[in-house]
């Protein structure tokens, strides 16, 4: 305790941030530490056990964000507990300042954040006025003096989370947010600093919560209806006052499309005095991840080592049409005969060793293992004729929306985003320029010992396919409308995951995905 950095002053902070050598991670917070808390700060240290972040946690009372019915006066403060809760998880420093070192004027001669009113028309929006533009005036002002590299948020405050990350994309800011899984304690409750507003009975009252959002979340994945009255009525039945409960889209906050197959259920309920939050994920399939892209741009080796961080299986959809070029390669069929190559289409199976993060799986097509043989030039030099064909296309698309039925799944192609899975919950669009991508090629043709290929060969090949997948008449080449568009000139592998990974973060919540304590 005696070396624990105490920060009240901004000349503090800024002396404390000048001395710090590695990144910084900022947990904002209004005190009255909890378990919920020691995970975000457990998180803010670094994901992937690297363990290597500087962390300052503050401790801030808000005044903002608070309506004038609101506990403003009476939230808990305690900051010499939160002192030792902070050492404890691991945070290097806290900074709590007094009212005036945040807002010098006074807290409303500053200027403020307006939320749009898109991120503020359902959940809690209508029922705190002004809340959330009260979060994000603060949170501009904190970041202003912190600079951190990376703000940590709970998932447990999901709407507060969205707008924060709409905020940061908005005003273009150099950080990146990281949402941590909510954290409940031991009988079901999130962990919330207003939990100890509750009486013995209350708190029981409040655990039907949990109860009825589980079971909401296991009917949805059974396929059962989610009765939301229903789900209402018995709330009421167990004594709490619910505010609202809503199904919405997790990423817009708006009321969730048919073909949706991720959404939010959340609820604000009163119980005595007490008002709160919890939520649910509902899932009628595990999430999917479509990355399409032009030939070169690096894709199989990002969508490989995503896959395995987070632990979702890989399906490589062009080793699908390079097996069947093969195929009609060894069968001395013309690749420009239709007719023949649909014939020889008849009882395909094709293996692509899926079910496991295995680093290279093996690939078979009617029983023979083509795991090199479909890198060849030769092969590369057909696939793309045999890919615009109709009749190849219907089967291997027919199979890879199989292969993708229950999700879990990071699909790689041409067409991935726009005709295989349209409902992916994540679309990239990944691509370099044509130099570089005919560089990351020809490196990997020397791999397999063909050192005779040329620079100028390498692009030609590519600008070739590239043409041929662009303007084929069936699922050509496309960015889908709302793919994110990856340009990764000048970044390395690890930096493209690390990218990939955070819009990841961004459209499937850590709390359905528990990827960043492995
Ligand atoms: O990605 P890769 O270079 O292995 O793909 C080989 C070829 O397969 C592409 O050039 C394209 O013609 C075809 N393809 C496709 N649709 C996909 C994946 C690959 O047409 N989804």
């Amino acid at each position: 305790m005696l070396n624990f950095p105490i920060l009240q002053t901004k000349t503090d902070l800024l002396q404390w941030r000048e001395d710090q050598v590695s990144q910084v991670s900022f947990v904002p917070t209004m005190g009255a530490l909890h378990k919920g808390h020691t995970e975000l700060i457990k998180a803010a240290r670094g994901f992937h056990n690297k363990n290597s972040h500087s962390v300052l946690l503050s401790v801030f009372i808000n005044p903002l964000q608070f309506g004038p019915r609101e506990d403003f006066q009476s939230y808990p403060r305690d900051l010499k507990s939160d002192i030792k809760t902070a050492i404890e998880s691991g945070a290097t420093a806290i900074w709590a300042p007094t009212l005036d070192e945040v807002f010098p004027k006074g807290a409303e001669n500053h200027f403020k954040i307006k939320v749009p009113q898109n991120l503020t028309s359902h959940l809690c929006g209508p029922f705190r006025k002004n809340h959330f533009d009260g979060v994000a005036t603060v949170i501009v002002h904190l970041l202003k003096l912190v600079q951190p590299d990376q703000l940590i948020l709970g998932e447990k405050d999901w709407q507060q989370l969205i707008i924060l990350r709409n905020l940061v994309k908005d005003l273009n800011l150099p950080i990146t947010i990281k949402g941590v899984a909510t954290v409940r304690d031991n009988d079901g409750l999130a962990c919330s600093s207003r939990n100890q507003y509750l009486s013995k009975k209350e708190r029981s009252q409040c655990l039907s919560l949990q109860r009825e959002l589980k079971k909401a979340a296991q009917d949805r994945n059974h396929g059962k209806r989610v009765d939301l009255k229903k789900i209402s009525l018995s709330l009421e039945l167990n004594g709490l006052e619910v505010e609202y409960l809503e199904e919405v889209d997790p990423s817009t906050l708006q009321p969730p499309t048919k073909s949706k197959h991720l959404t939010l259920l959340a609820t604000a309920i009163r119980c005595g005095s007490t008002r709160i939050i919890d939520h649910t994920f509902l899932m009628s399939r595990k999430p999917i991840v479509a990355i399409d892209g032009p030939a070169g741009a690096g894709k199989s080796t990002v969508t490989r080592a995503f896959a395995q961080r987070m632990r979702l299986l890989y399906l490589d959809t062009g080793a699908m049409y390079r097996a069947v070029a093969w195929l009609i390669q060894n069968k001395h069929i013309n690749p420009a005969d239709e007719i023949s190559v649909k014939n020889s289409l008849q009882d395909l199976t094709i293996n692509l060793g899926l079910k496991k993060f295995s680093e290279n799986p093996k690939i078979m097509i009617n029983g023979n293992d083509v795991t090199d043989a479909i890198r060849s030039p030769e092969v590369t030099s057909i696939v793309s004729l045999i890919a615009s064909q109709k009749a190849v296309r219907t089967a291997l698309t027919n199979q890879q929306q199989e292969i993708g039925k229950t999700g879990g799944i990071v699909a790689e192609g041409r067409d991935i985003g726009t005709t295989v899975f349209p409902n992916a919950e994540l679309k990239i669009f990944l691509t370099a320029s044509s130099k570089e991508r005919a560089r990351r090629r020809l490196i990997d043709l020397q791999k397999q010992g063909l050192s005779d290929i040329t620079l100028k060969t390498t692009e030609n090949e590519i600008k070739k396919r590239d043409e041929m997948d662009y303007n084929r008449d069936i699922s050509p080449l496309r960015k889908a409308d709302d793919a994110k568009e990856l340009i990764t000139d000048g970044m390395t592998i690890e930096e493209v995951v690390d990218s990939l990974e955070n819009m990841f973060r961004m459209h499937v919540p850590e709390e359905i995905w528990p990827t960043s304590k492995n």
